[in-house]
């Protein structure tokens, strides 16, 4: 007999040999119906492999990422096995599952497959699963599974294999199809119930443009039909969001390959957005005891040496700037942190004097390969919403319950209201991985638990996910699309005040080291502003959209009484444009509703008699003719209903 550890701590005796469904089918057959793959003692595991030692053993179904991992991997055999019988003569290489869906790199060789193919690989792949074959892993010797690929003239098979271990190697079988697999499947082909071929990419084998180019065949499947339907939904409205396309439609920001790549370029309409938001955030920090400090996008090498981010970014970011006489070495600032230290540095302070919040919107910039970048998401040189807050060990616990109150404001004022939190605290069988006193950690950990709960934050404590220089807290947003995205990272250090030497004097006049907090709510502006459009889909909260307003003359005979309206419009600080062009109001209408404007105001003939506007709403509502004034209350109203101040 052994015993088998479940994850909520009850512990099974089964004979040896026993498989996880058999434990599943044990606890219940409504379980075994939906388990789909297993780990045992952290490795992954077969739903039928044998268990012969005790361990801990955790059951997967769909539900679980772990589950859907196994289900999409072993979709890809089947797609692969489905694509030879289709292109007969092609070489099969790696087919991993990945976030969503799987992929399988393919060498195609004189055969060429685009998207008209999808709906035959599809029907095929389907056909396939309806066969309802067990996934069936077998060992092989390293000899025999070398001879078995060389024989289909597989060089890449064969490349994988030389570098695995004899003894290690395992087929994983199905139909009549055989891969090369270290496991990890579901039970069998038949719950594949619905498969879709996403799109063809090349890719280079082993990710090395000096080798082959194959082809990148991706895919999706589901348990049940229903769900792809809902998936590819979402992938269309993801598509009609991304904010690319909208940051283009919006004239928000654009790129110049002169200028460099990942190096985004604001827009007029885009830095009227940036500035906005720094303004509101600053009016807060202003608010919570933040003070501005300007620092700049260089520093010298021995900075970054001593805050020890030399170590991490020097060798592999942008090269050192070297000026033209002296001897000097300057780096591109990769993070604030360092110039606030020395900013602290700059005099002594007392307890009494301690916090000291030192608030940048900072500008650092760190090298991404070219393949890497990704619009607003992933760039080059962004700018940090950053602050620094210099405190005793004793005070942590006010300012954690400060930076979150300013994070959650944050999220509330622009439409993020579904959200949970992660606090990440050390590993306590590991302590050699951390820094800084136990003494101090506990505290650390305890005071961000506490105000956590004080806030009644929804969070999730992660067991050694600290980074080595201090426990955090992070922000998990869930966006319109249901994408979750880690936003507002509060981080403690005790790394950075040690390597800087910082001190502030106590009220036994002997010196002692501040604690650090790195806090940024938004984390940059253009991730941020990227997830905003994502999220809204270009509808701006009313407070934050560069145009509230545009006014609309039915003909030229109405000008005059459209500028008076602007006028007004100003007046009462609403940001509103006219559309003067000789084209009819249905025309303009439609243009107005792709800029995503929120308020349309019609005047003609009539309106100007009465001295009104008609106004209608971005999406088509009539909210029939007001005064102006009448407009501008309903305009704050709206606002104040979401920028409530801090
Ligand atoms: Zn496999
Ligand atoms: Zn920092």
């Amino acid at each position: 007999m052994i015993d088998i550890t479940l994850p909520d701590g009850a512990v099974k005796k089964v004979s040896e040999g026993t498989t996880p469904i058999e434990i599943a089918k044990s606890i219940s057959e409504g379980l075994a119906r939906n388990v789909i793959s297993a780990k045992f003692n952290d490795t992954t595991v077969e739903t039928v492999t044998p268990l012969t030692e005790n361990g801990t053993l955790t059951l997967y179904t769909w539900n679980d990422n772990e589950g859907k991992k196994a289900f999409w991997h072993s979709t890809s055999h089947v797609v692969a096995q489905a694509l030879e019988e289709l292109y007969p003569g092609i070489k099969l290489t790696i087919g991993p599952a990945i976030e969503n869906g799987f992929y399988y790199d393919v060498d195609f060789g004189e055969h060429t497959v685009s998207e008209k193919d999808f709906p035959t690989i599809e029907k095929k792949a389907l056909e396939i699963a309806r066969g309802k074959h067990d996934y069936k892993m077998r060992s092989v010797s390293k000899a025999d599974a070398l001879q078995y690929y060389k024989e289909q003239h597989n060089p890449y098979k064969v490349e994988l294999i030389e570098n695995l271990e004899d003894g290690t190697i395992t087929f994983c079988d199905h139909s009549t199809f055989t891969d090369l697999c270290r496991g990890g499947h579901i039970p069998n082909t038949g719950i594949i119930k619905a498969i879709k071929i996403l799109s063809v990419a090349g890719a280079y084998w082993r990710g090395d443009e000096n080798n082959k180019q194959l082809t990148r065949v991706y895919g999706i499947s589901f348990p049940k039909q229903k769900e792809l339907t809902e998936y590819l939904e979402l992938l269309e409205e993801a598509k009609k969001r991304d904010h690319r396309k909208l940051g283009k439609e919006l004239e928000l920001f654009t790129f110049s390959q002169k200028v460099g790549q990942g190096l985004p370029l604001w827009l007029p309409n885009g830095a009227a957005l940036r500035e906005r938001l720094e303004q509101f955030l600053k009016k807060a920090q202003k608010k919570a005891g933040y003070e501005m400090v300007v620092t700049p996008h260089i520093g010298q090498k021995e900075l970054y040496v001593t805050s020890g981010h030399y170590a991490k970014y020097g060798e592999d970011s942008f090269q050192p700037i070297h000026t033209p006489k002296e001897d000097e070495e300057f780096l591109l600032k990769p993070m604030n942190c360092p110039h606030h230290c020395e900013i602290y540095n700059s005099q002594p302070f007392s307890y009494k004097d301690l916090p000291k919040r030192y608030a940048e919107f900072g500008t650092v910039y760190r090298y991404e390969q070219s393949g890497e970048l990704h619009g607003l998401t992933r760039v080059r040189g962004f700018t940090q919403d950053d602050a620094h807050i210099f405190c005793t060990t004793e005070q942590l616990n006010d300012e954690f319950k400060n930076v979150i109150d300013l994070t959650l404001y944050v999220l509330n004022s622009l439409g993020f209201n579904n959200f949970t939190a992660q606090v990440s605290v050390r590993d306590l069988e590991n302590p050699e991985k951390y820094i800084g006193n136990t003494d101090d950690w506990e505290k650390a950990e305890q005071a961000i638990i506490n105000a956590a709960d004080e806030k009644g934050l929804n969070y999730v404590i992660e067991t050694g996910e600290a980074a080595f220089y201090g426990p955090k807290l992070d922000f998990m947003v869930k966006d319109a699309l249901g994408r979750n995205w880690q936003l507002g990272t509060i981080q403690v250090d005790y790394n950075l005040p040690k390597r800087f030497d910082l001190t502030y004097k106590g009220s036994d006049n002997e010196l002692h080291r501040p604690v650090m907090i790195h806090r940024a709510p938004f984390g940059s502006m253009e991730r941020f502003v990227a997830l905003l459009l994502e999220h809204t889909g270009g509808n701006f909260p009313l407070w934050l959209i560069p145009t509230q307003a545009i006014v609309l003359p039915v003909s030229e005979k109405h000008e005059k009484y459209a500028e008076k309206v602007l006028n007004s419009l100003e007046n009462h600080e609403i940001r509103a444009l006219i559309d003067n062009r000789n084209e009819t109001v249905g025309k303009k209408i439609r243009e107005a509703e792709l800029k995503k404007i929120p308020f349309m105001l019609i005047v003609g003939e009539q309106e100007e008699a009465s001295e009104t506007i008609s106004v209608r709403r971005h999406g088509g509502e009539d909210l029939g003719s007001l005064r102006t004034e009448a407009f501008s209350d309903l305009v704050s109203t709206e606002i104040n209903s979401t920028l409530k101040s801090f």
